[in-house]
């Protein structure tokens, strides 16, 4: 038993496993999945909520034991990566052999397959989240088996968005394409009033917009653009004079590099870099994720309660996510606006907004973010994710017992 106590990145979680469990070898975890009732894997602990959570009865495992497996094929332009992998040391890797992701998160700190798993993205139009990326997904399941789950498995809709609820992911295979550059450009105020939501979204290759919601518009808008295509201008804001966090107070040191200087798209994709803590480190998350053709309603709507968010934001980011086919992506079926709040470390003032946060998104079926704090009750979520019934299915086939299933599972799948 340790006296360690055992919590995710932000602080707000205590697990309540008796310990952590970092087998050394795969047969050490079989036999720990077999042999276990409840279990759940610890990715980078980077959610915010009880998504890892396996009980105290559960086994909490973390793949961090296991030799940290990177192959990559440059000849099929993909890489396998093992389970406990974070993208930071993928990217590197990767970017060795002349290949590249198609994007990244705002950091590169957290696991691949804990992000996959919980619908994590970046932004631009056209990027789909990074599970869209992902072609074969590696499972030891509830009997200790590997399973492998391809793309044109009728079950794979259900396989890398999984919330952890089919097994443990021993390794993933990605698509990768031709390294590129990228130029990173941050941009000052940018009003509300008469935003041209869609051409500021479509001006380069990811583009983040920044509001504290002190007044209607933006304080900071960050322009990622590839050096390899044509990107618009950006006329609608004046470029910064300094570098610039998207946190007001906190250095931009710790942010990738701006001003335009080009440089590899792992360096530029993420705001912040792997060596520095991401974001303000002192926080708690929400995101919401809706079709993008509700983004100027929406923003108006969030406008009208600036005065409720403001006391509790640190920071509020806007991005746009291309649609997967992941069932329970947030992304699902629908090219996404991404509407994220960095908030302020404590659940108690932060509760109540993130609930009038969700009164006022609903009309825009805004689905949750899977691994950030949300309120959005289970029969809600049903009605968000029409293959919701599929995805049970395809887990009450590999997992008849439910032992990857904690209360947020069930409670997520309406159980
Ligand atoms: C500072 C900060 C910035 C962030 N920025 C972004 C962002 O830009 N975009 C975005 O979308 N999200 C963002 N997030 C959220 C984050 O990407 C997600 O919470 C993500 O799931 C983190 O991955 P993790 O490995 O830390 O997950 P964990 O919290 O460790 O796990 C998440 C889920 O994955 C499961 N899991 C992990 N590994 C495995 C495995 N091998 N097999 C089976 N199940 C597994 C866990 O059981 C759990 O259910 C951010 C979070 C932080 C703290």
């Amino acid at each position: 038993m340790t006296t360690e106590t055992l919590t995710n990145w932000a602080r707000n979680i205590i697990y309540t496993a008796e310990k952590l469990h970092r087998p050394p070898s795969v047969d050490a975890l079989r036999a720990l999945v077999a042999g276990g009732e409840r279990v759940r894997v610890l990715g980078s602990g980077h959610s915010f909520n009880e998504i890892a959570e396996p009980g105290p009865e559960g086994v909490l495992l973390s793949l961090t034991g296991l030799p940290p497996e990177i192959e990559v094929d440059t000849a099929a332009r993909t890489v396998r990566v093992g389970g406990g992998v974070r993208y930071a040391e993928l990217a590197r890797a990767v970017h060795a052999h002349g290949l590249a992701l198609h994007n990244m998160a705002s950091l590169p700190h957290i696991s691949v397959a804990g992000s996959v798993a919980t619908g994590t993205h970046g932004s631009g139009d056209g990027n789909g989240p990074l599970a869209a990326a992902v072609r074969e997904v590696e499972l030891i399941t509830a009997d200790g088996t590997t399973l492998t789950l391809a793309r044109g498995d009728d079950r794979f809709g259900a396989a890398v968005t999984s919330l952890g609820a089919l097994g443990v992911v021993t390794a993933l295979v990605l698509d990768l394409e031709p390294a590129f550059e990228v130029s990173q450009r941050v941009f000052g105020e940018l009003p509300l009033a008469g935003l041209a939501f869609d051409a500021v979204s479509a001006a380069a290759y990811s583009v983040s917009l920044f509001t504290r919601w002190t007044r209607p518009g933006f304080d900071q808008v960050w322009v990622k653009a590839r050096t390899d295509r044509a990107e618009a201008d950006f006329p609608w804001a004046a470029p910064a004079t300094e570098a610039m966090h998207p946190v007001p107070g906190m250095p931009a040191v710790n942010c990738t590099e701006q001003f335009g200087v080009p440089g590899p798209w792992h360096e530029r994709l993420p705001h912040f870099r792997a060596e520095f803590t991401p974001s303000s480190g002192d926080e708690l998350q929400s995101e919401y994720l809706l079709p993008r053709t509700f983004a100027g309603e929406a923003l108006h709507a969030l406008d009208g309660i600036r005065h409720v968010v403001a006391p509790v934001l640190q920071v509020c980011e806007v991005r746009t996510v291309a649609a997967d086919e992941q069932w329970l992506s947030p992304a699902h079926g629908r090219d996404t606006v991404a509407l994220h709040f960095t908030w302020i470390a404590d659940a108690a003032p932060v509760l109540p907004v993130v609930r009038r946060v969700e009164e006022v998104l609903a009309p825009f079926e805004a689905r949750p973010h899977w691994g950030k704090v949300f309120t959005v009750p289970a029969a809600e979520l049903g009605r968000l994710y029409p293959r919701l019934g599929d995805f049970r299915r395809v887990a009450d086939t590999l997992d008849p017992s439910g032992k990857f299933r904690n209360a947020f599972v069930r409670s997520a799948l309406g159980e």
